[in-house]
């Protein structure tokens, strides 16, 4: 009688013990991959479009403003195409940013992600809470006209949406202030 209460007792802590083991595996699993940088948590920006014609780093200045040192990647698009927030964050910057043109910023803890030569028209707004995947503009026109004193120019004398030869999103990703490879937080899809 008794052995077969205290067997009783034993299954029933025994169940307990893992139920709580189960939930302790799912709470590491979730924060560690929630701290790892190169997870899929991030989010390509331009769908359907994934040549980069300028890697992060230095190189050859494409276009009089542009950097010779490149802050981040540039994806070339067609112009109205969508462009994704690749995290969740809050809108720092939604304006005109010279040689980035239009340009967003949205913010997340202590990464910062600039997306530049984007379309005139906003769709979102300083302060906007942004979840990743949302499409949060359009790829820009290469030429934008009202923009007053606006010192970059095509081949053609036309203003340009900042420093750009053609249509294309410019992402740059900070992380603590600094510019880091954006291809160490994004993988190109196949
Ligand atoms: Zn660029």
């Amino acid at each position: 009688m008794s052995s077969v209460f205290l067997k009783l007792i034993f299954t029933y802590f025994a169940m307990i013990f893992i139920i709580i083991l189960f939930i302790f595996i799912i709470i590491i699993y979730t924060s560690e991959t929630n701290l790892l940088p190169n997870n899929s948590g991030y989010i390509w920006p331009v769908p359907g479009f994934t040549y980069i014609s300028s890697y992060f780093g230095y190189r050859d200045s494409p276009t009089a403003g542009a950097s010779s040192y490149h802050s981040g990647i540039d994806i070339p698009a067609t112009e109205g195409s969508d462009v994704l927030s690749i995290c969740n964050g809050i809108v720092t910057f939604a304006s005109w940013g010279a040689g980035g043109g239009y340009t967003l910023v949205i913010e997340n803890n202590d990464v910062s992600v600039s997306y530049c030569h984007l379309s005139p028209i906003f769709i979102v707004y300083k302060n906007d809470e942004i979840q990743a995947g949302q499409v949060i503009s359009h790829i820009g026109p290469k030429n934008v006209y009202g923009i007053e004193n606006n010192p970059y120019r095509d081949s053609y004398g036309l203003p340009t949406n900042g420093a750009t030869t053609g249509c294309h999103l410019h992402l740059t990703i900070k992380k603590d202030g600094k510019a880091v490879n954006p291809l160490e937080y994004l993988s190109i899809p196949n």
